[in-house]
């Protein structure tokens, strides 16, 4: 039993366990992870959401467990107990800023997760800052990483096209301009000597057809992003395609 009168099915899984332990549900990152949107955070804290009049069950001191809680006013959870998705948007916004509301907010719009009056609900309940990024968000991306790439971009006039088919290549990540091919990998890497060597096939055909490719890998984009970007706008520059690859 984790509370009176609230039980933990066989196969619940641990965060919403200690959601439930803490006094409320699921919210924020960590409801945006069981709903299986894209979250940047690996970390294993669980975010709470207490409702407005929940009440914690956990001891604050003398060991503190570590949740982080939230105390937004809202309708009913839904059958699984988290709470909605354009809520879940809004929680991770001011919870963890914009950029990774932006990307927790492409996920949902590519699993088909935000309903239309859930878009209304958020562009009249955030900021202009989501206004903005609601803007920029597209349904097609295909990775957190593309996402954040794109996101992490957006200041330098770029044309980004995600999920772009280059020809003699076949489908791309993201496309900058018209000749630089990104393609990021996420945590399942390409380490196996296959994978590898599919890659270098692909980047060869790549070249071939005049483009060039930059492979980043998570670690690179969420952890060293001066890097990616300096590797990015040094490629381009070099092309002699930094104008020409602008939008204007
Ligand atoms: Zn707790
Ligand atoms: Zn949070």
């Amino acid at each position: 039993m984790l509370r009176r009168g609230v039980y933990a099915s066989a196969g619940a899984c641990l965060p919403l366990t200690e959601a439930v332990a803490h006094g409320g549900v699921l919210g924020c990152v960590s409801a945006a992870r069981h709903l299986g949107l894209w979250v940047l955070d690996d970390s294993a804290d669980v975010h709470v959401w207490m409702h407005r009049n929940g009440r914690r069950h956990h001891p604050r001191l003398p060991s503190p467990c570590g949740c982080t809680e939230h105390w937004d006013d809202g309708p009913p959870v839904d059958s699984f107990g988290t709470p909605s998705v354009p809520r879940v948007l809004r929680q991770i916004l001011s919870c963890r800023g914009v950029e990774e509301f932006f990307v927790a907010l492409e996920s949902a719009l590519r699993q088909r997760l935000l309903t239309a009056e859930g878009h209304q609900w958020l562009h009249t309940h955030t900021n202009e800052a989501a206004r903005a990024a609601m803007r920029l968000a597209r349904s097609d991306a295909d990775s957190g990483l593309e996402s954040l790439v794109r996101w992490r971009l957006r200041g330098h006039g770029l044309r980004v096209c995600t999920q772009a088919e280059v020809f003699g290549v076949g489908r791309v990540d993201l496309l900058v301009g018209d000749r630089l091919i990104i393609e990021v990998d996420g945590r399942d890497n390409h380490d196996d000597t296959s994978h590898r060597h599919k890659d270098l096939v692909r980047d060869a055909h790549a070249a071939a057809w005049g483009y060039r490719t930059l492979r980043f890998d998570y670690a690179m984009v969420v952890h060293d992003w001066d890097l990616v970007e300096a590797a990015i706008l040094g490629a381009l520059w070099a092309d002699g395609a930094g104008v020409a690859s602008r939008t204007e």
